[in-house]
């Protein structure tokens, strides 16, 4: 065995299981110690401050400079107290993940020593140099720099030694540079528009808020195991690797009980979630060999997302603690199920009504009725935007491949609520009113009974309603959810106000409430009917179906990403004050540039791979076979040596040929890949990239997966995925 490899393989193997112990202390004595929340809020600052920062948080009110700076001083000395040495803003750039970059609180004092202060201007706003930051043109290098700007409403943490402040991350002229800024917007938007359907049936709704419930799936892996796959280290996932004769076919690992060593990384990565007011909650196996699932209680979305991304670093942190590292790629090994990040999503109002759960009555059912039909049309007209949202060069190996998204976008409803639509669309308002009292009981009053079991959930399905809330499920394991919930929150915005428009035209014309009500929510379901799907979304008909109603099919991530730049979404952006063109424009740009290095670095490394680790050790392996023919000629006769050497023989012309096709196949991708470099659009390189360097990945990868079938396994050169996948 290659020594690399042996040595990794002994050392994942010598690990121990170890002994799980309690936690000394209960969860709720440290639960949030190290978030600056209200009630250390209430400790640190003055009175006043305090007051008048907790408005500011609740009535989105920017803060007064004065009040910044007690605010900053009073959060300076609850972090010294507790051992920082340093603070950062903390956002997230478009190239994913978050960043921050530190700087002590130290100042000179004029004595020749220093003082540590930090001022509510450095609490406010930062000018981080962030000039190697994507910004798709929006800020040339030279031109201006980018500004961070604390989000007042979600609350400062420590990490480590270091006070992290979450920070939006704009342009000197106000554009976007990252997914906080525009989810906030979303998120005020959707608040603007709930808030105005919601008053229709309670007039003392002041705000309606979106709650956001990631399941995190992700992989793990043994470091030393790790460490000598220079394929995962360098792009997250193997690009190589016959599948082991054990996978998940006998679907032991789902629900099976957690390896010792993997329950004490969780158990560790729930004290410091829980430490850092993260909710989580739910643990377990997933489908895959080493796979797993982690979930919190839900939250306020922006808190939410904010706590996904940071559980993320942490997860990697605590990961190397207990000699694992933790994989978020999307599809880290061929052949077994890869990793999403379902997005449960929920709308509910001030008052505590969950706007997407049905009620007791028929008005309550209408309210449901008047939201879901309106996120259905959201999702239909923009079911192409929606699928480009999840799209990236990693989650397209889930895409369209027998598992979670299909590559087209479509709602699950479930048989009750199928029924209630049923009669809805086959009822006008008039026709059921001539019953008399019965006036709404085209099913709206029996939905709560038959909506409690949820047991025909559909799997397939991108995007399904689960009872009380939509299960988005196609969103990317690596992803920031807000991508995704971007274009969800601000068409559903959009089409919430031009419901309520529709509402009041007809209200102001003299028509009842529950008659305008009842009639656009039908006009709704009408419209948005192709855009409902409860059947088998990994069928092949399904496809066909699809295209017939004008869904959109399109699967290369690259030519999926023209959806932001659609009429339809350009307006639809602008008219909710998300987006301006420009920035649209500039946002894809990053995509599509994000795109094409994704598959380059992927390609580089597999070229190099495939020259100088697989080809010498199939070559060596083919010249002991030579070898040894060659002697046995020596030995015998002819005709003897040739019958008893016969299957060496068509081995090495086999693998000779699997040879000589990954070495041509390496060099045309290298072809390819010129070409591509030498294209001046970031749309047309992107899309040279999907086309003419994927493709002979995967070409190159089926012939090195049968060489590590044929050769010898003492000098295969990388762990396999039998090794890999199976954590003791
Ligand atoms: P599943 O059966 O889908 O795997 P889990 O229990 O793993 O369910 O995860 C469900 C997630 O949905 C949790 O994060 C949970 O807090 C969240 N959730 C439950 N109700 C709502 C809601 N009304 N809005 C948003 N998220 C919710
Ligand atoms: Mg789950």
């Amino acid at each position: 065995m290659s020594e690399l490899r042996f040595k990794s393989v002994m050392e994942a193997a010598s690990r121990k299981a170890v002994n799980v112990e309690s936690p000394e202390k209960r969860v709720e004595q440290y639960y949030g110690e190290k978030v600056f929340n209200r009630q250390k809020m209430f400790q640190y600052l003055p009175r006043p401050t305090y007051e008048a920062l907790v408005e500011a948080i609740d009535n989105k009110k920017p803060l007064s400079r004065e009040l910044a700076d007690s605010v900053a001083e009073g959060m300076k000395r609850w972090a010294i107290e507790n051992g920082t040495t340093h603070y950062t803003h903390w956002f997230q750039p478009m190239t994913g993940g978050t960043a921050e970059k530190h700087d002590t609180f130290i100042e000179h004092d004029g004595k020749g020593g220093v003082i540590e202060t930090f001022s509510g201007k450095l609490l406010v706003q930062q000018e981080p140099d962030a000039s190697s930051f994507p910004s798709g043109g929006m800020r040339n290098t030279f031109e201006a720099r980018g500004y961070s700007a604390w989000d007042i409403s979600s609350p400062a943490f420590i990490v480590g030694n270091t006070l992290c402040i979450p920070t939006i991350f704009i342009s000197y002229t106000g554009e976007s540079l990252d997914y906080k800024t525009p989810f906030l917007k979303t998120l005020n938007a959707i608040d603007k528009a709930a808030t105005r359907v919601a008053k229709y049936f309670d007039p003392g709704v002041k705000h309606v808020v979106s709650y956001l419930g990631w399941e995190q799936e992700y992989f793990l892996v043994d470091e030393a195991l790790y460490a000598a796959r220079p394929d995962i280290v360098m792009t997250g996932r193997t690009l190589m690797g016959h599948e082991s004769a054990k996978n998940q076919q006998l679907e032991d690992h789902y629900f099976g009980s957690i390896p010792s060593r993997v329950e004490a990384f969780m158990l560790d990565l729930e004290i410091e979630a829980h430490k850092l007011g993260i909710p989580v909650k739910t643990r377990h196996n997933e489908v895959a060999p080493n796979q797993f699932e982690l979930a919190p209680v839900y939250e306020e979305a922006n808190l939410a997302n904010d706590h996904n991304l940071l559980i993320m670093s942490v997860m990697n942190e605590v990961a190397r603690k207990h000699n694992f590292r933790v994989l978020f790629h999307e599809k880290p090994f061929a052949g077994i199920n890869g990793s999403g990040k379902h997005n449960n999503w929920s709308l509910g109002t001030d008052k505590g009504r969950q706007l997407f759960s049905p009620g007791k009555t028929p008005e309550e059912n209408l309210q449901f009725i008047v939201f879901l039909s309106n996120v259905m049309n959201a999702v239909h007209k923009h079911n192409a935007l929606l699928k480009a949202s999840i799209m990236s060069a990693t989650n397209s190996h889930r895409l369209g491949a027998n598992e979670a998204p299909p590559a087209i976008i479509s709602m699950f409803l479930g048989k009750s609520v199928s029924e209630l639509l049923d009669n809805i669309e086959k009822n006008d308002y008039e026709a059921i009113k001539v019953r008399g009292k019965e006036e709404l009981s085209v099913g709206l009053n029996q939905i709560p009974e038959i909506m409690i079991d949820n047991t025909d959930r559909n799997r397939t399905s991108p995007f399904a309603f689960t009872g009380n809330r939509f299960e988005y499920r196609a969103v990317g394991s690596s992803a920031n959810c807000a991508t995704a919930l971007i274009a969800l929150n601000a068409a559903v915005a959009c089409e919430l106000e031009d419901f309520a428009n529709r509402v009041d035209k007809r209200l102001a014309s003299g028509e009842s409430k529950e008659k305008a009500l009842f009639a656009e929510a039908r006009e709704n379901v009408l419209k948005a009917r192709p855009i409902h799907f409860d059947g088998n979304g990994y069928g092949d008909e399904w496809i066909v179906e699809a295209k017939d109603r004008g869904l959109d099919i399109e699967s290369s991530a690259p030519l999926m990403f023209d959806a932001y730049l659609s009429e339809s979404s350009v307006d639809m952006f602008e008219k909710v004050g998300i987006f301006t063109r420009k920035e649209l424009v500039a946002r894809n740009e990053v995509k599509w540039e994000m795109y094409t290095k994704k598959v380059q670095i992927e390609s580089r490394v597999l070229g190099d791979l495939a020259i100088n680790h697989i080809i010498p050790a199939a070559v060596t392996y083919q010249g002991q076979l030579l070898d040894n023919l060659y002697k046995m000629r020596q030995l015998f006769n002819e005709e003897k040596a040739r019958e008893i050497g016969e299957t060496d023989l068509i081995t090495v012309e086999q693998m000779a040929d699997h040879i000589n096709k990954v070495k041509s196949l390496v060099t045309a991708m290298t072809e390819n890949r010129k070409r591509a470099n030498s294209l001046e659009s970031l749309r047309d390189k992107a899309i040279a990239y999907h086309d003419t360097v994927a493709p002979i990945m995967e070409k190159i990868r089926y012939h090195i997966d049968r060489l590590e079938l044929m050769v010898d396994n003492e000098i295969w050169p990388l762990p396999k995925y039998r090794e890999l996948l199976f954590i003791r």
